[in-house]
């Protein structure tokens, strides 16, 4: 136990104040009054009037002056100086008393009595009134209270001192401390509550002290410690009596403890999370202190419970004083303990999910109706966070992720996250004010693609990009027919859905839209281009010409073939000569997918009309974009204006800067290409023992696996396909199926992937092979 809380405060009182300051700083007063103090003296001193409890209307303040407790080092004072002039330095803004040099060039003169020498500091004055009913602060005050705090531990973050490191038991830290006291706690309920949080603290907050945030801070910026307006925004920051080197979070244990105090349950959470949002405005919480600030703030209001009780026990503690804390508290611990930890975390946001809810969330989300698809796998994986290439579920298992192609840097990446959240924190609004962000992307987009495509459109999905690239297209030729592969999928919109055929029934397709199989390149099929001009021909015989023939330059909902570029040259010639443009959609395998190009059209030698990105392009925050002609988008203005909420918005531009950096940063298209040829040497590896390996083919990262049957006849087996995808799913790896038949691996990772993870892969394949053939 500190002796600072053991010893009794100093013995001045009103009357003899006015002579302390005069004998220490000089200060010539003509009253005091007794600002009350747990273990100090703290006095305003005023020009005229006489003393007293109340404060004579008359008066003149001059200055506060604190007598210090006996038991008090001085260097503890001298570093409640220093960190006072070191936060004002650091932001001169926050309304921290300032203490006054003493004659001797301190901030500190000593007082001598019979019973020991005191110190004496001298503050400036400052505006407002203490002790503030916390239940009468508003909502903004409640707020303004976490951004004070915040800047206030900012303000010292680079401040330290030999005497900070220090074992105040106010200080959560050392919470466990106050253990021996808890018999003075009289009320058995009470002291229950109290005993329970200490052993929760013991449980789970103290093994991750040593991972969290540290510093010195305040330590104590309650009601009591701060002056306050009107309206209970802070004035003044008085008293660094409780700083110490401790976890950051601490600051924010001892003001919701101070703030949500004489409150129902659901208005101190609302309070702590307005405490909370005005805190994160500049100092955001770490996951690792969200998780834990409910522990922490239950502890903060236990250990107040305890040391009160005991000091008044003690008869250390000006009842009045312990008895204002102790009301509320008691009743704030039981409402915080009947929440719940995990639900109390959850109720701060330290929402994650959690294993226990899986099996209620599969029922529930029949919310979603049945149109929405389905989840992947027999059993369904409930994800609980990635990294990179690797993805880990709820129970902790990693697996490897060779599915998903959104997260195209790899899952999390930091330069994405923390270009989003940094964005959104300083501005998020639309293109209708002048913004560096898009049109700098835009320019680098431009400079990505062949002189002729100069100008884009930012919209917010693969679809959305599609659906303008039609509108273009019918606005440009006039036309009103489509081409598109005989399993391609291009998107949701009332216009693109009928070019999505992989998810559309035949007869839900519109006589406008018709289809060509793309080349087989597995079994020698379609190498001409027959079968588009047939379908050309279809179109002209019902008097339709096209408005555009759209491709997915890795055929992602075909199968995944490699298609040679003079087939795809003559493919646009036959388009361009029946009227219509030419949509290279590279929202599958554009963002360095191929790893030859930026964009798969590249690799067929082809300047296509209109170009269309999606997915990759924030690395799973959704943004789209249209780059093409001007002469298309000048047809296009002659009819219409065009604008999208979200489109181009500042936060999704900064998401798509990041991605493009990234790829350059890490040179991912050669490590990609260098990737997929390792992947696909060792899966046709694999292949030679397996008689149902068709095929292994793709081109960079887009690659398949085709499942069949037999060799001889090549006949897709979308069964077994679907078997092994659930197999590898067992043995930890993500992929899915594809292709006409449904019977193709779709072996497509995060670009994050790399050489390493292929045996990781081709172990998990081998495995899931055994099992289905076991
Ligand atoms: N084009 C292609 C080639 C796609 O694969 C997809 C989505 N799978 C889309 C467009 C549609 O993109 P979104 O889901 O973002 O609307």
């Amino acid at each position: 136990m500190d002796q600072v809380l053991r010893t009794p405060p100093p013995p001045v009182d009103v009357t003899a104040a006015p002579a302390v300051a005069a004998a220490t700083f000089g200060v010539e007063a003509g009253g005091a009054i007794d600002l009350g103090s747990e273990r100090d003296r703290a006095f305003l001193l005023h020009a005229a009037g006489e003393p007293g409890a109340v404060m004579p209307l008359a008066v003149m303040p001059i200055a506060v002056m604190k007598v210090s407790n006996a038991a008090e080092h001085p260097d503890v004072l001298d570093m409640e100086a220093a960190v006072a002039l070191h936060a004002l330095a650091v932001d001169p803004a926050l309304p921290i008393a300032q203490p006054h040099l003493a004659p001797a060039g301190l901030h500190r003169a000593a007082w001598t009595t019979p019973e020991g020498t005191h110190w004496v500091r001298m503050y400036d004055l400052l505006a407002g009134t203490r002790r503030a009913d916390p239940t009468t602060l508003t909502d903004r005050a409640v707020i303004e209270w976490g951004t004070t705090t915040a800047r206030l531990g900012r303000a010292m973050r680079g401040f330290i001192h030999p005497r900070a490191i220090r074992s105040l038991p106010w200080d959560v830290q050392h919470a466990l401390q106050v253990r021996p006291m808890l018999p003075a706690i009289a009320d058995p309920t009470v002291r229950q509550l109290v005993a329970r949080t200490l052993d929760r603290f013991e449980e789970v907050v103290a093994p991750r002290w040593a991972a969290l945030r540290a510093q010195v801070v305040h330590g104590d910026l309650t009601t009591d410690n701060a002056l306050v307006a009107p309206d209970g925004t802070i004035t003044g920051i008085i008293d660094f009596g409780d700083m110490s080197h401790t976890a950051l979070a601490v600051d924010i244990a001892s003001i919701l403890d101070s703030l949500a105090a004489h409150r129902s349950r659901t208005e101190m959470l609302r309070i702590a999370r307005l405490a909370l949002d005005g805190y994160q405005r500049i100092t955001p919480l770490e996951p690792d202190e969200l998780a834990i600030i409910g522990e922490l703030w239950a502890a903060r209001t236990a250990v107040g419970l305890a040391i009160g009780s005991w000091r008044a026990a003690e008869g250390l503690e000006d009842a009045e004083f312990a008895q204002r804390y102790h009301a509320g508290a008691a009743t704030m611990l039981d409402q915080l303990m009947g929440i719940g930890w995990q639900r109390l975390a959850a109720e701060l946001g330290g929402r994650h999910d959690s294993a226990a809810d899986s099996r209620e969330l599969v029922a529930r989300r029949d919310v979603f109706g049945p149109a929405t698809e389905g989840l992947s796998y027999d059993e369904p994986i409930h994800m609980a966070g990635a990294h990179g290439t690797w993805m880990t579920d709820v129970h902790g298992r990693r697996y490897l992720d060779m599915y998903n192609n959104v997260p195209c840097v790899g899952h999390t990446h930091p330069r994405v996250t923390e270009a989003i959240a940094r964005q959104s924190r300083v501005l998020n609004t639309n293109m209708r004010y002048l913004h560096a962000g898009a049109i700098e992307l835009a320019e680098r987009l431009v400079d990505t693609c062949p002189a002729s495509l100069d100008t884009v459109f930012f919209v917010n999905s693969g679809s959305e990009a599609n659906d303008l690239a039609w509108r273009l297209a019918t606005t440009v030729t006039g036309n009103a027919g489509a081409l598109c592969t005989t399993r391609a999928y291009h998107g949701i919109s009332a216009a693109i859905a009928p070019l999505s055929p992989e998810t559309l029934p035949p007869e839900a397709v519109p006589p406008t839209v018709d289809t060509w199989t793309p080349t087989d390149t597995y079994r020698g099929l379609h190498t001409g281009t027959e079968g588009f001009a047939a379908a050309l021909e279809r179109l002209d015989a019902l008097g339709i010409a096209p408005a555009l023939v759209i491709l997915d330059g890795v055929l992602q909902s075909d199968g995944v073939y490699d298609l040679d570029p003079a087939y795809v040259q003559a493919l646009l010639r036959l388009t361009r000569a029946a009227g219509g443009l030419w949509v290279a959609d590279e929202v599958q395998g554009g963002h360095g997918r191929t790893g030859e190009a930026m964009w798969s059209f590249e690799r067929f030698g082809i300047e296509p009309d209109i170009v269309t990105l999606g997915k990759p392009m924030g690395n799973g925050h959704p943004v789209g974009a249209v780059i093409t002609r001007r002469d298309i988008a000048e047809r296009f203005a002659d009819g219409t204006t065009f604008f999208s909420t979200f489109g181009g918005n500042p936060v999704s531009m900064a998401a798509s800067h990041a991605v493009l950096d990234v790829l350059a940063d890490e040179r991912v298209l050669p490590r990609v290409v260098e990737a997929g040829e390792a992947l696909r040497t060792a899966a046709r590896a694999v292949a030679e023992q397996h008689e149902c390996i068709g095929d292994v083919r793709g081109i960079g990262l887009a690659n398949a696996i085709e499942i069949v049957t037999d060799r001889a006849t090549t006949t897709p087996d979308p069964a077994m396909a679907d078997q092994i995808k659930n197999a590898l799913r067992r043995h930890g790896v993500l992929v899915g199926t594809t292709g006409i038949h449904g019977n193709v691996l779709k072996v497509r990772p995060p670009l994050a992937f790399t050489a390493a993870e292929v045996p990781v892969f081709t172990a998990a394949l081998q495995a899931a092979l055994r099992d289905v053939f076991a």
